[in-house]
């Protein structure tokens, strides 16, 4: 019998491989997509799953991506994240920009991309990895801020305009997750991004990957519209346990 499928974006690391390893646990042929191509290769040939290039910032990448995925069940948006820290008034444009392309219209192109593919398969499922910053502001997270709080908005709509269709929309709000999220953020200083767990047990991607299975194993009729998961050290963005 074949497998239904689920696509995961951004599976070449993090929270976006961890899902595709526990999914294919689960008994899905998972399709993975990334801009490192040889990394979802990898990680494809462990699960017995696809890997196929994405760029969710480019609209031509994701109709190539979609053009050979003939049907799926579930799609995780997860491909994102979040570069720098500048302060409002002093916004690099370019990164913010960015921040919208991957962590917005990046799930709007991908989902739009899939949705007949969902819905045809009678039981659609769209999770949408947002973040505590799509309800919580914190200094310095401006952009990436505007942008999860966009992502939520648009999560939520999509819930309300797919109402009567049998496609379910999932959105996880993690806290701190330890991933190389903090080193793309700081371009790739390690010791900075090390700084962000320093005293503190972060959620692991593992964890987040058992959400998103529970949460797409569900029966049929049952929708988890959103789900905020922290560590137990972390209560607000800016509220961390810290032990030393
Ligand atoms: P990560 O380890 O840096 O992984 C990010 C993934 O996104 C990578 O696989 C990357 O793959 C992919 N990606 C980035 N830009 C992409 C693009 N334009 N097209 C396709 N794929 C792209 O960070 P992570 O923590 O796993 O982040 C995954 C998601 O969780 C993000 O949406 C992030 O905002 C969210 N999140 C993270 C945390 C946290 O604390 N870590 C908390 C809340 C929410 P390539 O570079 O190979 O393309």
């Amino acid at each position: 019998m074949s497998r239904p499928v689920a696509v995961v974006t951004g599976a070449s690391g993090g929270i976006g491989e961890a899902t595709a390893r526990r999914l294919a646990a689960e008994g899905f042929e998972v399709v993975l997509g990334a801009r490192r191509l040889e990394r979802v290769q990898a990680i494809a040939a462990e699960i017995d799953g696809r890997a196929l290039p994405l760029d969710v910032t480019d609209p031509a990448s994701v109709a190539a991506f979609a053009a050979e995925i003939p049907a799926c069940e579930v799609l995780v948006n997860n491909a994102g994240g979040a570069l720098g820290t500048d302060p409002v008034l002093g916004a690099d444009e370019d990164g913010w920009r960015w921040m919208y392309e991957a962590n917005v219209l990046g799930v709007v192109r991908v989902t739009k991309a899939l949705v007949d593919r969902l819905e045809a398969s009678g039981d659609g499922r769209i999770v949408v990895i947002g973040s505590i910053a799509g309800f919580e502001i914190y200094p310095g997270g401006g952009g990436y801020i505007a942008a999860k709080h966009a992502v939520s908005a648009v999560a939520k709509t999509l819930r309300l305009e797919l109402l009567g269709r049998p496609i379910r929309v999932t959105e996880l709000q993690p806290g701190m997750v330890e991933t190389d999220f903090s080193k793309v953020r700081f371009g790739g200083d390690e010791a900075r991004a090390a700084e962000v767990y320093r005293g503190m047990t972060p959620l692991v991607a593992d964890d987040v990957a058992d959400v998103v299975a529970f949460a797409v194993t569900r029966p049929a009729h049952v929708d988890l519209d959103q789900i905020v998961l922290r560590p137990r050290d972390q209560v607000t963005a800016r509220d961390v346990h810290r032990a030393d």
